[in-house]
């Protein structure tokens, strides 16, 4: 068998595609150290610094002297602590939808509620650039899967006329990410809500790169064009500019009454830690505080200045600016050169992207001053 295992990890080697994990010795951060260097970060999807904030620490530090370290059981059983209901008032208020459930991960939301919603009976439609854990929810479901080219709500369009002729007495399930997370750009949500209107289906929208971005105070795209009130479905990740971990999907009361009676990921796995929850309503606390606004617009401030250094004429979308060099291994290189310069921005290769598309992925945070901004684009001249 090892001969087996080998011969695959050469077959991965050889084709520029092999990954291996790095020990980072520090917090999350402006500056991480790795293999005893010194790194200016620019991979964390930490957007707002506040994976190491003193507020998040200290809410996590405070929960596990109250309710100590583990859950003990799934959230059915006896897992259901108070910073896990605490948590989800608090993501439904923020959200201003009726109710919220946390996950353990987004990767489990995403599983779980595909999972809940829709069955082999049914119909998902997704772009083709949605995130790994929606492809696989989807999969997972048995429902038949139809995808259409990144962003092309003609042919969303067409698969929506397709399914509704074909498969009349379906759930159709509209499944799309806000803000895309290895290119950066955003849905062309009002088209899609249009639509799904119009064909009597359902929508998921997966918020992991807005939420704490985008919208007023952070709450994601679907606020910032006033259509959340139109999302049946609203997913996203406690672990990206919230700083924790943990998945949730907000929305009616009946569906999370129905998520928490048929999500598997839910059901049958045990409760997030009360330290991460707790962690977490004291990061939407944070981005309802005037901090959290001032957070938010340094962030924004801090694109703007990158925009204009790389000579940008349109603001950029999101917090993740991708540079795609094409052949696996010229993205290598250049993450590699990065690295010797003093800079932590990794190469993306397939399968998180497709084949010959592999690039940078550069993303900005509240942390970083505009020098360390200017200091990033001097180095990265030459792959321009
Ligand atoms: C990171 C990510 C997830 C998964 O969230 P985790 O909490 O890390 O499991 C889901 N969707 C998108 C678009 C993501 O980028």
């Amino acid at each position: 068998m090892e001969k087996a295992f080998e011969k695959q990890l050469e077959q991965l080697r050889s084709r520029s595609l092999f990954r291996s994990l790095k020990e980072i010795t520090t917090p999350q951060g402006l500056a991480v150290t790795a293999e005893n260097r010194e790194l200016l970060n620019f991979s964390s999807n930490d957007y707002l610094g506040l994976a190491n904030d003193p507020l998040l620490r200290q809410a996590a530090k405070a929960a596990i002297d109250t309710f100590g370290v583990g859950s003990g059981a799934s959230r059915l059983v006896c897992g259901t602590l108070s910073p896990h209901l605490r948590l989800e008032e608090k993501l439904a208020h923020f959200k201003r939808t009726e109710a919220a459930l946390c996950f353990s991960s987004g990767y489990a939301a995403a599983l779980g509620a595909m999972g809940a919603l829709v069955g082999p009976k049914d119909v998902v439609i997704m772009d083709k650039l949605a995130h790994a854990c929606l492809i696989d929810g989807a999969r997972l479901s048995g429902a038949t899967v139809r995808i259409f080219p990144h962003n092309h709500t003609g042919k969303l369009e067409s698969h929506l006329q397709w399914a509704r002729t074909h498969h009349p007495k379906a759930r159709v399930l509209v499944v799309t990410e806000s803000v895309f997370s290895m290119d950066g750009d955003c849905a062309p949500l009002a088209e899609i809500v249009r639509l799904k209107k119009t064909y009597d289906a359902l929508l998921l929208l997966d918020e992991a790169h807005a939420l704490g971005v985008l919208g007023n105070q952070g709450r994601g795209l679907a606020d910032a064009l006033g259509l959340a009130h139109e999302i049946d479905v609203q997913m996203g990740t406690l672990s990206k500019a919230l700083g924790t971990s943990g998945g949730y999907i907000c929305g009616s009361r009946s569906l999370i009454d129905l998520l928490i009676n048929s999500a598997r990921s839910f059901i049958f796995s045990t409760a997030p830690t009360p330290a991460t929850a707790a962690a977490a309503e004291a990061a939407l606390n944070f981005l309802l505080s005037p901090q959290g606004d001032q957070r938010l617009q340094t962030l924004w401030a801090n694109l703007h200045v990158f925009a204009v250094m790389l000579g940008r004429t349109t603001a950029f979308e999101s917090a993740i600016v991708p540079i795609i060099l094409g052949e696996e291994q010229t993205a290598l290189n250049a993450s590699k050169e990065l690295h010797r310069r003093g800079f932590m921005v990794p190469a993306i290769r397939y399968p998180t992207v497709a084949k010959k598309q592999a690039r940078l992925r550069i993303t900005l945070s509240a942390l970083h001053a505009h020098n360390d901004i200017a200091l990033l684009c001097e180095a990265l001249g030459e792959f321009l």
